[in-house]
């Protein structure tokens, strides 16, 4: 009887573990080796994260300039000297560049190195820098624009082409795989906005290029390896979309299991939003949101992504506002929840169990 009850333990206390989410993926510790780590990744070890949590201006911590490397890298710190060294100082820029950031990425504003925010900034995201807050005063929490706010001019209904790189690509998915994504991805903006897309035989004259590189790759924004910065492109009418090439890229989570899996589709609605000329949006929901877990998919435009879109190029005669806005609304909502679902079913179902031999037995 005891033993079962010890087993049954055991059994939720693993089921538990496993589904819960990967908050924090760490790596390495927090020794000399992180300064040769690209600055658009963290490296901390879980009970470090404690020890940055009540750090303020004028305090002094081993490991903050790697977090002022990273926001000077997302474009929230301007550059600090010529060869752009930081100091582990908690300074009044550092406290500034963090108050804009947690604003910018929607997360809760305390301007110190809390846990939430460190989370964020270990998760992986999309390579291009957010658009800069000039006012730290006025928060807007919606879709943004990059500066300019560049959009391709051409006559509407427009049509632009994209093809895949004939020598950048991967072979851990097919082509066929590849193009399948890419091609709900592209459905889902063209659905929205007046604006269609056509894959072009030929690659040097397609308008939209898209291609999986490694590391330096020329255009100034190297990849950075496994999971860091996933894939960055340009704004109009630029037209380059790229992914990293280190990354494990999927289209089913069934058939891919590593942990560091990517969602493919996720990455390039995402992407294709930068080519179209939006910029990064503070709504988590939102496919513009510039960081994804692994394993995570967000691939379906928000409400906030169709608003950013359509005041760029309008709407899509055929788009019903009416009805999607609601189905938008009932997904906001439900959205949170998905992540508990599972968890909640599993533990459950095994106390479900547990409850049910317990009776049999008296
Ligand atoms: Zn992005
Ligand atoms: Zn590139």
């Amino acid at each position: 009887m005891l033993r079962l009850l010890i087993s049954y333990s055991f059994m939720l206390f693993f089921t538990l573990l496993l589904m819960s989410p990967p908050l924090i993926v760490s790596r390495t510790t927090l020794d000399h080796t992180l300064f040769e780590q690209p600055a658009s990744k963290i490296t901390i070890k879980n009970h470090d994260i404690q020890s940055f949590n009540n750090a303020g201006r004028g305090t002094k911590i081993i490991g903050i300039s790697q977090f002022k490397r990273y926001l000077f890298r997302f474009g929230y710190l301007p550059r600090h000297n010529n060869n752009n060294t930081f100091t582990d100082e908690f300074d009044a820029k550092f406290e500034l560049a963090l108050i804009k950031y947690q604003q910018r990425l929607g997360l809760q504003v305390t301007g110190k190195l809390d846990s939430n925010t460190i989370s964020q900034m270990i998760t992986p995201r999309c390579g291009v820098q957010d658009t800069r807050i000039h006012n730290i005063h006025h928060i807007t929490k919606h879709f943004m624009y990059f500066p300019g706010k560049p959009r391709w001019s051409r006559h509407m209904p427009m049509t632009l082409t994209y093809a895949f790189s004939p020598v950048y690509m991967i072979h851990s998915l097919s082509m066929h795989e590849i193009r399948a994504a890419f091609q709900r991805a592209f459905l889902k903006w063209a659905s929205v906005i007046p604006v269609s897309f056509v894959e072009a035989e030929d690659y040097g004259f397609a308008e939209i290029k898209i291609g999986f590189y490694s590391g330096d790759h020329g255009d100034g924004e190297p990849f950075d390896g496994v999971l860091g910065v996933l894939a960055h492109s340009f704004s109009p009418e630029s037209g380059r979309l790229h992914l990293d090439a280190a990354e494990t890229w999927a289209v089913d989570f069934g058939v891919t299991k590593s942990e560091v899996a990517v969602d493919l589709e996720s990455v390039a609605t995402h992407e294709i939003g930068h080519l179209l000329g939006l910029s990064h949006s503070s709504v988590k929901e939102a496919v513009m949101y510039p960081s994804l877990r692994p394993r995570d998919k967000r691939a379906d435009l928000n409400i906030d992504d169709i608003k950013g879109v359509q005041s760029l190029y309008g709407s899509n005669p055929n788009f019903n506002s009416d009805e999607w806005s609601l189905e938008s609304d009932l997904s906001v909502n439900r959205g949170p929840e998905f992540g508990v679902k599972p968890l909640w079913l599993g533990a459950g179902l095994i106390i479900f169990s547990m409850i049910h031999t317990l009776f049999a037995w008296c």
